[in-house]
């Protein structure tokens, strides 16, 4: 697979955590950003840092943004810029483009810009904790996927190390008996298995399940409901 090209445009902390971690994953990353001090900064990592005013589409242009498969937009406060910018870049033609947005009102107009990529950090941290909360202290990782499903994982305790359950496949029977999830994968020894393979599952694995939002809080409440909560 051809190795995808990105650019990031805002150097906040958002763009910066957002660039060093497609740094991490091999990927090339062209950062801009209007304030040469944070180019200097970027340079040092980035494969090209360019300063520039990105409302300024011939400048966009001639740095040959068209030319990058996905383009995401971290300009924060300053909304008109990102608007503008957001606007310049759909009008060149880039197929692909994330936007941060910083509240529902700039949600809506890059939405009417005909972006429908885009992130709302402090709405999702918000929504994560929620989650996390509300799921307590049984879900170990979760994931969401879309909207509505979460991809989640809990730790198979000695409480329900009945013989039925070493059994993948009777484990995953036992899991739909309490809830609409499915058992996806499990991990243990360093090692993971689908419920497929024929291994023994120990104690203190962790199963990875799939599931709606409302099936995974009823699978919590009814699989742990004699378990008590670490301290
Ligand atoms: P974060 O929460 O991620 O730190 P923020 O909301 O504080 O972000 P800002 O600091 O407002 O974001 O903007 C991020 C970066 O975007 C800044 O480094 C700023 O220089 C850059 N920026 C703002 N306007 C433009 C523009 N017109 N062209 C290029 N870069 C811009």
């Amino acid at each position: 697979m051809a190795k995808k090209s990105f650019a990031v445009i805002g150097l906040g902390r958002f763009g910066q955590a957002l660039i060093d971690e497609l740094i991490r994953l091999d990927h090339d990353v062209l950062v801009m950003d209007k304030d040469p001090d944070q180019i200097q900064k970027a340079a040092k990592k980035a494969t090209h840092a360019v300063a520039v005013d990105t409302t300024d589409a011939a400048a966009l242009k001639d740095i040959g943004i068209t030319s990058i498969d996905h383009v995401v937009v971290a300009i924060g406060k300053d909304i008109q810029a990102s608007i503008l910018t957001t606007l310049i870049l759909k009008e060149l033609g880039v197929k692909n483009i994330t936007v941060k947005v910083q509240n529902e009102y700039h949600e809506k107009v890059v939405a009417k810009l005909g972006v429908d990529d885009t992130v709302f950090p402090e709405k999702s941290a918000g929504y994560n904790l929620a989650s996390r909360l509300s799921t307590g202290e049984f879900v170990t990782d979760y994931y969401d996927i879309g909207d509505k499903h979460t991809f989640f994982s809990v730790e198979l305790t000695e409480d329900k190390m009945t013989s039925a359950q070493v059994d993948p496949v009777n484990l995953k029977n036992q899991i739909k008996k309490v809830a609409s999830v499915e058992l996806v994968a499990i991990h243990q020894n360093q090692a993971v298995y689908t419920p497929k393979d024929e291994i023994e599952v120990i104690e203190g694995a962790e199963l990875w399940l799939l599931g709606s939002h409302a099936e995974m809080k009823l699978f919590i409440k009814e699989w742990f409901k004699d378990t008590k909560p670490e301290e």
